[in-house]
């Protein structure tokens, strides 16, 4: 069995953009947009902002008191969308209630939609195009490729169906030639479905939801879920040490696919810039 190291493999990925961004000689640009003040949301957004320092990309941060309007927030989105400055546009979700976070996530143009999250780059994964896509998503078939995991001709099993994390990933890896199948609370025979994948990726949000049992000999388990467990220590879906004896590839969390995520931002954002 061997452990993904996904901190290290994000590491080289932004040595290797920074040398890239560094050669163009572009001014490179993402704006975050924060509202409210989410402790969770602020860390995420730190952690952003000192990535793109990291690599030499600018970051522009915007944070919205709890109580701003749609159309105040719409109206900044749209201004960011005309700002040659910027060349992607990061709205962190959730956003306070009352709020409707498709329609400003609608105010971000396609070409600087780094999450990859808007109708026109979701249609474009569907159509089987290479369009933004979804970091996460990205990142977990970044780490499949970095450890030589061909998806082709393999049963890919996905816990979650949200469509920021499961149907992106899922329509990457179809794109990819997996034979993929997507579960959800919904889904019956669930550990049924799980112990007959290749690959299995849980992104559920659940501590231990995935246990040894779910596993096939051989499987590579991808952990996306970001959870707290009983003491307040960060965790995945899956049960580690359990899923570790049966699987050949695992993801842990913290340092599997969370680093990931970030490294794929900075990759998006960079792409967008170089495509104007
Ligand atoms: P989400 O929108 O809450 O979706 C959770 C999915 O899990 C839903 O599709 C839900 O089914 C399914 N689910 C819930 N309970 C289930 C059950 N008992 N059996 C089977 N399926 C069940 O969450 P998300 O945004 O996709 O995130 C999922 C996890 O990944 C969270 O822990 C989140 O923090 C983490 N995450 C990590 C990263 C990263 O960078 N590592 C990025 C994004 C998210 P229904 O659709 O039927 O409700």
């Amino acid at each position: 069995m061997k452990i993904i190291d996904g901190k290290a493999l994000a590491a080289r990925v932004r040595a290797r953009l920074k040398e890239q961004i560094e050669k163009s000689g572009k001014e490179v640009g993402l704006a975050v947009v924060l509202v409210g003040g989410d402790p969770a949301s602020r860390i995420y957004v730190r952690n952003k902002e000192k990535a793109c320092a990291e690599v030499g990309i600018r970051s522009y941060t915007y944070e919205l008191p709890e109580n701003v309007t749609q159309t105040e927030l719409e109206g900044l989105l749209s201004a960011l969308g005309g700002d040659a400055r910027v060349h992607g546009i990061l709205l962190q979700l959730p956003l306070p209630p009352g709020l409707d976070a498709k329609a400003a996530l609608g105010r971000i143009p396609e070409c600087k939609d780094v999450d990859g999250f808007s109708a026109g780059n979701l249609g474009k994964l569907v159509l089987g195009e290479a369009p933004i896509a979804a970091c996460t998503p990205l990142g977990v078939m970044k780490l499949l490729e970095s450890e030589g995991i061909s998806p082709a001709g393999k049963h890919a099993v996905i816990l979650g169906r949200s469509e920021t994390v499961g149907k992106p990933l899922a329509l990457l890896l179809l794109n990819a030639d997996a034979t993929v199948t997507v579960c959800h609370s919904k889904t019956n025979r669930l550990k049924e479905i799980c112990r007959q994948a290749d690959i299995l990726v849980s992104a559920v949000g659940r501590p231990k939801f995935v246990t040894a049992d779910m596993v096939k000999e051989g499987a590579v388990v991808i952990d996306v879920g970001i959870n707290r467990d009983e003491n307040g220590k960060l965790c995945g879906d899956v049960d580690f040490a359990g899923a570790a004896e049966k699987a050949s590839f695992i993801t842990p969390v913290p340092g599997g696919v969370g680093p990931m995520t970030v490294a794929m931002l900075l990759c998006n954002t960079f792409a967008a810039a170089t495509e104007e």
